[in-house]
């Protein structure tokens, strides 16, 4: 694929950076804008995405480290994550070695198992088990062998 240069004086409407000559957006939001496309996002979950990117950068919604938008293999990777697992409501950018730690779990469980497993980790305190409220939806997926390749949607019965 040819790679399209940016035109020199106008602006991203969303980083400002200079825009690709066919597009209103830099190279970097061209692909996310892409990305969001494909994936069939409603329009105020790509409006949210779109105000974090304008406010923060290309930053991990829940730990705020900067995420790569170029390289895939890059466990730094911008990758999306259903705030509330298989709901396209409310998507955040975060990296993809978060998203594979929080897998189906909700930000509340999230961090509560990062805390549990710290405090087991330094202090030896048991750690207490919780259900995750999503977790049957995940099981369920495994059944059906659909673990992974159709994260986000429920299975069919
Ligand atoms: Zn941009």
């Amino acid at each position: 694929m040819a790679k399209i240069s940016p035109k020199p004086g106008r602006k991203c409407c969303v980083c400002s950076k200079p825009c690709l000559r066919v597009s209103k957006y830099c190279p970097q939001c061209s692909k996310l804008y892409h990305r969001m496309r494909n994936k069939l996002f409603p329009p105020k979950t790509v409006k949210a995405i779109w105000d974090h990117v304008r406010r923060n950068g290309y930053v991990c919604y829940y730990t705020g480290m900067s995420l790569d938008t170029e390289d895939p293999k890059s466990p730094w990777y911008c990758v999306f994550d259903h705030w509330i697992p298989g709901d396209s409501r409310k998507v955040v950018l975060t990296s993809s070695l978060l998203n594979d730690m929080k897998s189906d779990l909700t930000e509340d469980e999230f961090w509560s198992t990062v805390f549990q497993l710290a405090d087991f980790k330094r202090l030896h305190i048991k750690i207490k088990k919780r259900k995750p409220i999503y977790w049957d939806r995940l099981n369920r997926g495994q059944l059906s062998g659909n673990r992974g390749g159709n994260r986000g949607q429920l299975p069919i019965w």
